[in-house]
This record gives C-alpha cells, structure tokens and sequence, in this order.
C-alpha cells in the first residue's frame, strides 16, 4: 500500500475513535459508529435494531419505541432471527443471504433487550472485515466505560451524576426555549423517593438485607415506569424520577402506583416497606438544584405527614402548608 494511503487510513481512524469517544450517549454513540464505519468502509451498509422479547417462549421482536439511527436496508425476520440468537460468547456471526454477504454482532444483550447491527455488502475482503470488527470492538470498549461511568454499581440504575446531566440538558432546552411538541396541559415531573424508616431495616437485619431490599426497590420501580422514564439512585435509600410530557392527573396516578406497589410487596425476610414521594413540576427554574430542592421540600412534608404518601410541591405550596422557595438556601451544591 502507498504511504500515504497508509497515513490516510490512520487519520480516519484516529479521527472516528476521537470523535465515537466525544459521545455521551448511547443514540449519539450508535450514530457515531455508523458515520464512523461508512467513512472507512464506505461500500458497507449498515442497520441496527433492538430486540425486546414477544409474548412466545424465546420470541424477540423488534422495538419500535428504540431509538435507533436510520437502517440503510430493511432487515429481514431472518436476519432478526439472526441478531437474537446472539449471545456472550458467540457475540457475531457471518452468513451469505440473497447474494449479499453480512456481519451481525451485538451491540449489547440485556435481560429484556438485545441490540445489533448488521453490516452488509456482497462480499469481504479480510481487511475490511478486521476494519469493521476493530471499530465494533472499540465501540463495545467505550459503550461499557460509559454505561459504568453512569450507573449506581449496586441497583444499575442511573446514578447522581447522570442525574445532574439529564436535569440539566433538560432545563437548558426549556431556558432556550427549545420547542418540543407538547401536548397541552402537560409538563415534566421530578420526583424523589424515599424509603421510609430505612435505617430500622439495616438496624434489624443487617446491612447485606439492607442492599437486597434496595435492590428489589429499585426493580419494582423500574417495572412499575415506561422505558422512557428515567429512573435515578440518588443516594443511599432515595431516588429520582424524571417523567416527562404528562397531564398532573398522570404523574400524581404514576407516582402513587410505584406507592402503592411498594407497600403491597413483600419483601425478603423484612416483609413490608414503604416509601413517601415528593414531586414538582419542572418549569421555570433556573438550576437543577432548585428543581430537586422543590421535590425534596415536598418529601420532607410526606415524611413528616404520616409517610408512605405521595405530595406535589405546588399543591403544599398553593394551599399554605408549604412556603414558597426563594432557592437563596446555598444549596446549590446539592448536586
Ligand atoms: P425516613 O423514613 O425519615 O427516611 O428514615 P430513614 O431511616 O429511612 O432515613 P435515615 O436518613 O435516618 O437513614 C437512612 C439509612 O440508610 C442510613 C444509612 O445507613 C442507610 N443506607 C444508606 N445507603 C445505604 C446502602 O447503600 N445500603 C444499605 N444497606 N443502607 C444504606
Ligand atoms: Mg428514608
Ligand atoms: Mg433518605
């Protein structure tokens, strides 16, 4: 190969592992890698898709609601079959379908959902398929550095940090007045969940009992929201939830069904717990912590107020029981 071939291909190759490792999350990540993989190989098409398992024993369908980039080709049921049947230790595979020859590898295997691409042309030479499974092996290396990076190691739920940042990007496009369509009278809710009489629990049983009821805290509430809630360890025995786009019916119904299923769960060794929420709108406050500060003040309410309770900020606030925030408390460093 001609030198200065050579030091082509090494720019583009710097520049896509520089530019997949400016990502922060995963769509923008995903979009990376395809930009990446089409710069380099550019006679290779490529199309993710994400699995979630169907109502059939051993079932995967495709999931709509995953954002994903847009596929350069229709993936066909075979080739689902294909990317489902993927797994940790055969994590790719190679097959010859319809005059096109294809890469399959995994982009991630959850419990409750499995993602791949699929990269296609009609044929591969040795150096393009060691490109393509170098640049998927970088991928996975930083997907899993940044999916640590954002997780509470004990429950794998988004942690504090990732908090800051998502509460952030989402006042910043509210501030700018970033125009998402909405419907009417609908808004985004922070809430904060708190365990109640924790410390007893970890008193009682111990602090290993302590985790496991944490832990299926964490699952209950996770089963209890949509896949587009965002769902945080805030610390120790309290957690965030950010839900956006819905009517204040909606959030009070959601907020006491993760109550309420709480309270109705049986818990290993400890048998009932439960757990008191305060929530507030996010609107015109400036900073995040303002908004979480709100959330919390209507917690400290529920907690005072009998616990195992759900209570709006506003509401406290517009019928007296609560004074109004003038977020001067210092607390900025909450985050
Ligand atoms: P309240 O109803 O007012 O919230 O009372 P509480 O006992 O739940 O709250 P308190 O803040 O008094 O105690 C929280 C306890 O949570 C104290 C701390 O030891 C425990 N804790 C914090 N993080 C962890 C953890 O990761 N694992 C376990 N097992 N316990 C934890
Ligand atoms: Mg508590
Ligand atoms: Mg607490």
């Amino acid at each position: 190969m001609q030198p200065s071939r050579q030091s082509e291909i090494a720019h583009e190759v710097i520049e896509s592992v520089v530019h997949l490792t400016e990502q922060r999350d995963e769509l923008t990540l995903l979009r990376s890698l395809q930009a990446s993989i089409q710069e380099m190989l550019p006679g290779v098409q490529t199309a993710m898709v994400c699995l979630v398992p169907g109502p059939q024993r051993d079932q995967w369908l495709q999931d709509a609601a995953c954002p994903l980039p847009k596929p350069m080709f229709p993936v066909t049921d075979a080739l689902m079959a294909e990317a489902a049947s993927l797994s940790a230790d055969a994590p790719a595979r190679q097959l010859v379908q319809d005059g096109q020859s294809y890469l399959i590898s995994s982009l991630g295997l959850l419990e409750e959902r499995r993602k791949a691409i699929v990269l296609r042309q009609p044929e591969w030479v040795q150096a393009d398929l060691r490109i393509a499974q170098g640049m998927l092996k970088i991928y996975a290396n930083y997907a899993k550095m940044l999916f640590d990076s954002e997780r509470d190691t004990l429950t794998g739920l988004y942690n504090r940090k990732k908090l800051e940042q998502k509460l952030g990007e989402l006042l910043t496009g509210r501030l700018n007045g970033r125009n998402r369509k909405r419907d009417q009278g609908t808004a985004d809710y922070l809430a904060v969940i708190d365990l109640d009489h924790f410390k007893r629990i970890n008193d009682s049983h111990g602090h290993l009992i302590g985790d496991e009821v944490l832990l299926v805290f964490a699952g209950l509430m996770r089963n209890a929201l949509r896949d587009v809630d965002w769902v945080f360890r805030y610390g120790g025995e309290e957690f965030v939830v950010l839900i956006k786009d819905v009517s204040p019916e909606t959030i009070v119904a959601i907020l006491d069904r993760i109550r309420i299923k709480v309270q109705n769960h049986c818990f290993p060794q400890v048998g009932q717990v439960t757990a008191s929420i305060g929530y507030t709108a996010i609107g015109d406050q400036k900073l995040p912590p303002y908004v979480f500060e709100e959330a919390d003040k209507a917690l400290y309410y529920a907690k005072e107020n009998g616990r195992n309770q759900v209570c709006d900020y506003r509401a406290l606030v517009c019928s007296g029981k609560l004074a109004p925030e003038t977020h001067q408390s210092g607390s900025i460093e909450l985050f």
